[in-house]
Parts: structure tokens; C-alpha cells; sequence
């Protein structure tokens, strides 16, 4: 059992049962009208789950900082919406603060309808728009939006606030000598680079009173070049504390900073040390968040001292009885958050958004559209295939009550996933494949290992699931029957011996991946871990491995969220991976692949040829059994075009419950 998170705690005047906080998400739900019953269940589940907090998307101050899917605190029918949503949590008993949001230069003007304002007139590499450098008119009705938006919050029933003053977002862009080039007494000097923050803090304590919890996200690590430096960032926090505020939250890095943060190569608990030292300064409760996706990380933290809180956000988009399973030590039955970023970040950084969900959760924002019960009539299930799909759908059909056999031709469960999770830094993956094999035994799932159905077999089930995934696609290339061509599964699954000088036909992601894994070789994780403790990356290990990969387009990486591509390729380029775009292959021979770019003829040397070139679906079966049972397929057996484990999971999550 988690000792340390099961602890009560206080924030201010807010008792608090436990450790265990849900940090400040947007779901892409806010701002609309017909979206409001779905957020309402979405934070009312999570309460359920019994967290001790949960701190609401960010909700803007001002029509000027805000997005197009946002709640604006000076608009009246939002501050309405947004009284919904205490009163869901607390009808189940849960406790509910309010983030009051100022995206200052990091908005976009289509969306806001206007320049976006900023300390200083410093575009981003983000938005690539140049904001309007701030009035002192303008920061004088800043600091009032946000204590009048304070003032709102705990009129309509917010047990908390959380100003939000990191992750780049104004109130950072004011601290920061990066986007700060004022020369009044809102610039210059570190006090004045921190001045707007103080003056909102003592705003919002002289309208809200001295006993209403507030909280402030702060930036522990901006991750950007010549920003505050960590002397300033302690002077901060205890500035911060003498205002007023209760406690602190600790963001870490800024959207736009290229250190990786949220990413799966971020070892779990990798900032905690960024917490732990602003922790030593202060007397208020510090809170942390990144990468805590499991308990016995998150728990020794708080035992030695590093944080008081944890405030993880996406590990509730992926079990939404997060803590309630920590505290009752269940730990085999959580269901944890891989920090894949598929569904839930690189969905809000697509336009137009989509809504939030998660991959191995897809539940996860639509708990009104899915809600959890038994199905009208239980049926005779089989499933084929025990990739994630194939997973999902045999959990997800018996949660709903049906008798299930899962059918497995090879001799581990898991499929895609356990090629993924070879890939240094992706290792989470294994957790989901844990999970799912410890849910199929909790629901009395037959599993049938090493076996392929037969059609007669198959027919005496009321349904079907077809979810035999993809197989490589071999493309038609003259040499593809070489003995020292091999495709990427042989490769993954350790089926062949790996050449010193590689060729990677393909590079999207999986191209992407498999140079990673070939160029790295086996010190991937000292590498990254040592960079995250602060530490010196070490060189490149002297492998003597030669990695190109031959890219069909001007890009590379294709396929992998925007969240992560920066991360893969920024490896890529450490560890010495040759990428030639725009290679149209023409012939693989005993030594080389041949085959042309713009600049003319061009000949890779090679004594391995790995084919990176796409999928085929896998599906068998089908035709023959639908005119005797219901079929259904999914995922990559359905379509392999653009297949990746997000859709493929979402597929079968739905199939499997509408039977
Ligand atoms: Fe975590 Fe991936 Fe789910 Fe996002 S989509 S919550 S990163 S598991």
C-alpha cells in the first residue's frame, strides 16, 4: 500500500483526505454548450475515483487569453456553464478548483479575434504570430480579471483556485527575460519581471478572503534558453508564499521549449528533484506532476520529501479511479497512462481540436456517450487476435457482460504493442499489455494461446471479433527476396541477427523507431535518465553501427503525434542516423540500396536492408463466417492505411460494446 499518498494533507483551509490530486487538463469539451453534460460526468467519474482535488481545465480571464473551446470568466452564460461542474462533483462528494488561464502570446488570433497580447511585442515559435506588447492599462485589467474571476469561482462553488503562471503560458511570458524585454516597472529587474504575478496573487487574497484556498502553478524549470535562472526561481516561490498564496504547483518546461517533458523518454518522476529543492525554501505544500503515473514512484517522492502533493492529469484520463485503486493498493488493476500523448495532448494541438480522450481508455471524456454497464443480454463472444485491439475488445465485451474466448496465434499477448515496447524509451507500453492480461483474468476471459480458430469453431458464437491486426507490408522492389533483407517485426521481435550498415526502406514512425533502437543500441536508458538528473548526456555510444534511413518524401517521422516527432527526430540526429528525403528506390542488391533523389543517381551501402514500408491488414476469416454469425472487424485487420493503436483500440472499445 501507498503509506505517504494515503496521508491527509491540507492546501490553506481545504482539508484534504490524501496525497492524490487531479492536475488542470483541457478536454476539449469547454466552452460548448452541448458538451457541458459530458465534462460534468467526466470530473463526477474522477471524483468518484476519489480524487482529493481535481483542478478544472484552464478557464481565461479575459476574452485575450483564451482559445475557441474555452471558457471566458468575463462572460456571464460561462461562468453559468462553469457552476455545473462543482455541482456535479459535489453531489458525489469530491472537491473541485477552478484554474484561472491567461494564454498571453502562445493564443491565436483566429481564435481570439484579436492581436494576441504579451509582455513584449516577441513572436512564438508556436503560433509563428507576433503578439501586441501589453499597456499598463492592459495589465492593470489583467490583474482585475483574475481577481474577479477568482471572485466568481468561489461564488459558484469552486473549493479552490489555481492561478496559472507556468508552462509559458502570460504570467510566465512576464517573468521570463526571454519574452519580458520591458524597460517599465513591469520589466528590467527580476522584481518587476514577477510584479504582475504578486499584484494578481494580492488581488484575488483581497476579494476571495484570507481563508479561501489558492493555489499558484508555478514554473520550477522553463526548459529555455537565458529564462529565470533557479536562484530567481526559488526568490519567486517564496514571494508567492508571502502574498498569500497556499500552495504551489510546479510545471515544468514551456510548449514551445525542445526538452523533452511529458514524453515517454522522460523517466517517471524525472522533475520531482525541480519540486524538491523549491520545496526546501518554502513553507507552503509544493505539488508535482510530471510523469507520476504510478504509485510507488509518487509515494517514495512524498516520503523523502520532494513533494507534498502530487497532481498528476493524464494518469486520470487513463484509469479514472486513479487514486481510489492506489489507496486500496491496487496496484495490478491500474490501468497506467504510457504518456503516448496519441489521444490527449496531440489532440489539442491539431486544428481544429479534438476532444480529449486517451489511448488505452477510450472511454476517457465520453463517460456519457459509454456509460459503464451490462449489456441487455449476455452473448457468446470470440475475439481473434490479441494485439491492443484484440485486448481491449475481449475486456471491454466481458465488462459488459458477455462470455468471451480470445484467440491468440502467437505464444505472448499484446501484438504491436510488444514490438513497441522494445523502442528505447517505450518500455510503458508493457504496462498497458499487464493490465489488459490482468483484467482478462479478473473477467474470466478463456484466453486460447497458439491457436487459430476454426471457421466451425468460430460459428458457434453469437460474435465475432475480428482484430488480427496488420502484417509488414513487403514492397515490390527488385532484391526484396535477399537473404540480408528482413523486415521490421524479424527485427523487433529479435528474429534476426542486426547488419552493421543499415538501411531503413521507410521512415515514418516505425522507420523512425527502428533506426532509434538500431543506432542506440542497448544505452538508451542511461543516456536519457542521466540527462533528466541533470548530469552530462554522454556521447553517442561507439557502436559501430551505420544507420541511414530513406525517406520517400521531404519528411520524416510522418505518423507520429506532434508531441513526440520533435523528441524522435531530436534522437535521432543525437545518435548519428543518416536520413536521405526524397529517395525513390529503385533495386536492393548484396551490398547496396539503389535508387534516386532530385540531385540524381545515389547508392547506400548496406549489408542489411530493413523494410520500414507500411502495413497490410491481417485479416482472415471474415468473409466466410458472416453469413453465419455477426462479424465485426477492427483496427488494422479492418483498414491498415493510417493505422496507429489509438484508433485501433477505439475501434474495438466500440464494437465490443455495442453487442
Ligand atoms: Fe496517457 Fe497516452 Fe492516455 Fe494520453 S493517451 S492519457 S498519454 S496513455
Amino acid at each position: 500500500k501507498s503509506r505517504a499518498l494515503s496521508l491527509s494533507g491540507r492546501i490553506g483551509s481545504l482539508e484534504l483526505p490524501h496525497r492524490i490530486l487531479m492536475g488542470s487538463m483541457h478536454m476539449g469539451l469547454e466552452g460548448q454548450k452541448d458538451k457541458l453534460e459530458q465534462l460534468c460526468d467526466f470530473y463526477q467519474e474522477r471524483a468518484r475515483g476519489q480524487a482529493a482535488l481535481i483542478i478544472t481545465g484552464g478557464a481565461a480571464v479575459t476574452p485575450a487569453g483564451g482559445a475557441d473551446n474555452m471558457y471566458v470568466l468575463s462572460r456571464d452564460e460561462d461562468v453559468e456553464a462553469l457552476a455545473a461542474l462543482p455541482r456535479a462533483v459535489h453531489e458525489v462528494g469530491g472537491k473541485i478548483g477552478l484554474q484561472l488561464f491567461h494564454s498571453g502570446r502562445y493564443a491565436v488570433s483566429e481564435e481570439i479575434g484579436e492581436q494576441p497580447v504579451a509582455p513584449s511585442a516577441i513572436a512564438s515559435r508556436i503560433t509563428r504570430e507576433t503578439p501586441r506588447a501589453m499597456t499598463l492599462e492592459d495589465i492593470e485589467e489583467t490583474v482585475l480579471a483574475f481577481a474577479s474571476g477568482a471572485e466568481k469561482a468561489k461564488r459558484v462553488g469552486y473549493d479552490a483556485i489555481e492561478i496559472m503562471g507556468s508552462e509559458g503560458y502570460l504570467l510566465n511570458q512576464f517573468l521570463s527575460p526571454v519574452t519580458n524585454h520591458r524597460e517599465d516597472a513591469y520589466g528590467g529587474s527580476f522584481e518587476g519581471r514577477m510584479r504582475i504575478s504578486i499584484e494578481v496573487v494580492r488581488a484575488i487574497r483581497d476579494r476571495v478572503g484570507p481563508d479561501y484556498p489558492v493555489i499558484f502553478r508555478m514554473s520550477g524549470f522553463d526548459c529555455m534558453p537565458n529564462s529565470t535562472t533557479p536562484e530567481e526561481t526559488i526568490l519567486f516561490a517564496q514571494a508567492l508564499e508571502e502574498a498569500g498564496v497556499d500552495a504551489l504547483n510546479i510545471g515544468i518546461g514551456w510548449h514551445e521549449s525542445r526538452v523533452p517533458t511529458v514524453q515517454q523518454v522522460v523517466p517517471r518522476g524525472g522533475f520531482a528533484a525541480v519540486a524538491g529543492a523549491i520545496r526546501q525554501h518554502v513553507s507552503i505544500p509544493v505539488i508535482g506532476a510530471n510523469r507520476l503515473n504510478v504509485p510507488e514512484v509518487a509515494d517514495e517522492l512524498i516520503a523523502d520529501g520532494y513533494l507534498d502533493f502530487i497532481a498528476p492529469a493524464r494518469p486520470w484520463l487513463a484509469d479514472a479511479e486513479f487514486a481510489k485503486k492506489i489507496l486500496a493498493g491496487d496496484r495490478a488493476g491500474l490501468n497506467v497512462c504510457i504518456a503516448c500523448n496519441q489521444s490527449c495532448l496531440d489532440h489539442t494541438l491539431v486544428r481544429p481540436h479534438l476532444p480529449v480522450s486517451c489511448l488505452v481508455n477510450p472511454r476517457a471524456g465520453q463517460e456519457t456517450l459509454w456509460p459503464m454497464v451490462k449489456s441487455h443480454a449476455s452473448r457468446k463472444v470470440a475475439v481473434v487476435g490479441a494485439g491492443p485491439a484484440g485486448l481491449q475488445a475481449a475486456v471491454t465485451a466481458a465488462q459488459r457482460g458477455h462470455d468471451v474466448v480470445l484467440y491468440e496465434r502467437e505464444s505472448e499477448l499484446g501484438g504491436q504493442f510488444r514490438m513497441a515496447g522494445r523502442i528505447p524509451g517505450k518500455d510503458e507500453f508493457y504496462e498497458t499489455i499487464r493490465y489488459y492480461t490482468e483484467m482478462l483474468e479478473r473477467l474470466s476471459v478463456v484466453v486460447k494461446m497458439q491457436t487459430e480458430p476454426t471457421i466451425e469453431e468460430l460459428s458457434s458464437f453469437h460474435h465475432v471479433i475480428i482484430a488480427q491486426g496488420v502484417v509488414p507490408r513487403i514492397p515490390e522492389i527488385p532484391g526484396r527476396d535477399l537473404p540480408h533483407v528482413v523486415n521490421y517485426a524479424q527485427i523487433l521481435n529479435g528474429e534476426v541477427q542486426v547488419g552493421n550498415q543499415i538501411a531503413i526502406i521507410g521512415a515514418g514512425g516505425i522507420g523512425c523507431d527502428v533506426a532509434t533502437l538500431l543506432a542506440e543500441g542497448r544505452h538508451a536508458k542511461p543516456a536519457v535518465e542521466s540527462f533528466f538528473r541533470g548530469q552530462q548526456l554522454p556521447e553517442p555510444p561507439s557502436i559501430p553501427r551505420e544507420v541511414t534511413v530513406l525517406a520517400r518524401s521531404n519528411r520524416y517521422g510522418n505518423g507520429i503525434g506532434r508531441s513526440t516527432r520533435w523528441v524522435v527526430k531530436q534522437e535521432m540526429q543525437r545518435l548519428g542516423v543518416r536520413v536521405v528525403m526524397e529517395f525513390q528506390c529503385r533495386e536492393i542488391t548484396p551490398e547496396a540500396v539503389v535508387g534516386e533523389t532530385p540531385e540524381g543517381a545515389v547508392v547506400i551501402p548496406a549489408d542489411q536492408v530493413i523494410l520500414c514500408a507500411g502495413q497490410e491488414s491481417a485479416s482472415h476469416f471474415a468473409e466466410q463466417l458472416a453469413e453465419r454469425v455477426q462479424v465485426h472487424v477492427v483496427g488494422g485487420a479492418r483498414e491498415s492505411k493510417g493505422i496507429n493503436a489509438a484508433r485501433a483500440i477505439r475501434e474495438a472499445f466500440e464494437a465490443a460494446y455495442q453487442i
